[in-house]
């Protein structure tokens, strides 16, 4: 008797962080999604489990990244994060709390990967572009640079304040690979964005970049200084293909870039390391309009496929595709927007089109 072979199901863990402010209603929606796309994944089972994180738990515990989360987010295959931080809740020392940033230096997810896409002209400011003409990655390093110092003690009485960027030479070939890699799946151009022209860790950084160019001789590797990049994102943003830059530089040329393509409502991003990747938009809690219903969960939503992405097999490549796709569907449509956009869709309504056009 033939016997016939069982198609294995791979079954994904993820842990949902959905954290404070608008992070709850748009990872909310982010999973709706993903459950609605599940069964069109081939062979792969998602399995999601929800965890407290963030100013309101540390509020609650005094915890902002209980000890359950930070082990399931090490066990899981993916962590989805909405936002974590709320202006008003604060460390004794007056520092607001930033566990996403504990998280990436944790699990050394160094790896910031902000895809920018223009999906329609409309929510660009710059008219001459239209939909796929802005389509560039930042990839930002997430685990030294500048944000290395945030944790070092001042001491205000001696009139003096130091932050140290943090170069290495393993933390930047290995950003500078994931860089590369990156441009060798998309049209071949990677960008170092630095200020070698005034700091030596810059120059540092830049020699690391020029030797890890040598690896990928395919790929145009060129430099910019980082004020210049500012104004080329505004003037000729279809100029770059892919971006990789220091930890600060990239945090805020992320918002720039979001504000190319409609906002940070728009933004996708995901902070990878060798073992842990966690996906979340590039936006904050957004507490001036938490709580109202209208944050435009496409960032979330679009993050989620790049965890389908991230897990490589055919079925959850296909699951990533098909929820782009309809996002790309729906936002043809100028009239589907929620208020940053000029619209007057909910979260919940924004993501039953997405839904829809599955
Ligand atoms: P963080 O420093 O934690 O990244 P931030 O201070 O940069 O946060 P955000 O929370 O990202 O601030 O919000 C910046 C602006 O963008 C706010 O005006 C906010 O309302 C808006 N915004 C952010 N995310 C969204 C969203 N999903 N939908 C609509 N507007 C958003």
């Amino acid at each position: 008797m033939i016997s016939e072979a069982k198609p294995t199901v791979r079954t994904f863990d993820i842990a949902v962080l959905p954290g404070d402010g608008i992070g709850v209603d748009v990872t909310r929606e982010a999973v709706r999604v993903l459950k609605a796309v599940a069964p069109a994944l081939d062979g792969i089972n998602l399995s999601f489990h929800a965890y407290n994180v963030g100013a309101a738990e540390y509020l609650r515990s005094g915890n902002p990244l209980p000890a359950d989360a930070l082990e399931a987010c090490g066990k899981a295959d993916a962590v989805l994060l909405g936002a974590m931080g709320l202006p008003s809740v604060r460390w004794p020392d007056g520092k607001e709390m930033t566990p996403q940033l504990d998280l990436r230096e944790k699990f050394q997810l160094y790896c910031g990967l902000r895809p920018i896409r223009l999906y329609h002209e409309q929510d660009t400011p710059l008219k001459r572009y239209k939909a796929g003409e802005i389509d560039f990655v930042i990839v930002r390093e997430s685990t030294e640079g500048l944000f290395s110092a945030r944790l070092s003690q001042t001491d205000a009485a001696k009139g003096e304040v130091c932050d140290i960027m943090r170069i290495t030479r393993a933390g930047s070939e290995r950003v500078c690979r994931a860089a590369f890699e990156q441009a060798m799946q998309r049209r071949k151009h990677c960008t170092l964005v630095d200020k070698a022209n005034v700091l030596p860790s810059m120059v540092y950084f830049r020699s690391v970049f020029d030797d890890v160019a040598k690896e990928f001789p395919a790929v145009k590797a060129d430099h910019c200084y980082v004020d210049a990049a500012a104004l080329y994102l505004v003037q000729r943003p279809h100029t770059f293909d892919v971006i990789v830059t220091e930890n600060m530089f990239g945090d805020i040329l992320s918002d720039l870039a979001a504000g190319l393509i409609g906002g940070m409502g728009m933004a996708p991003s995901a902070d990878i390391g060798e073992t842990c990747a966690v996906f979340q938009p590039s936006h904050g809690s957004a507490p001036d309009i938490a709580g109202k219903g209208i944050a435009n969960p496409i960032a979330t939503i679009l993050s989620a496929a790049l965890m389908l992405e991230w897990f490589e097999l055919p079925g959850a490549l296909n699951g990533a595709q098909r929820i782009r796709h309809a996002v790309e569907t729906v936002l043809a449509d100028p009239a589907n927007r929620t208020p940053d956009g000029g619209g007057n869709l909910t979260t919940t309504q924004m993501a039953d089109k997405v839904i829809m056009s599955l």
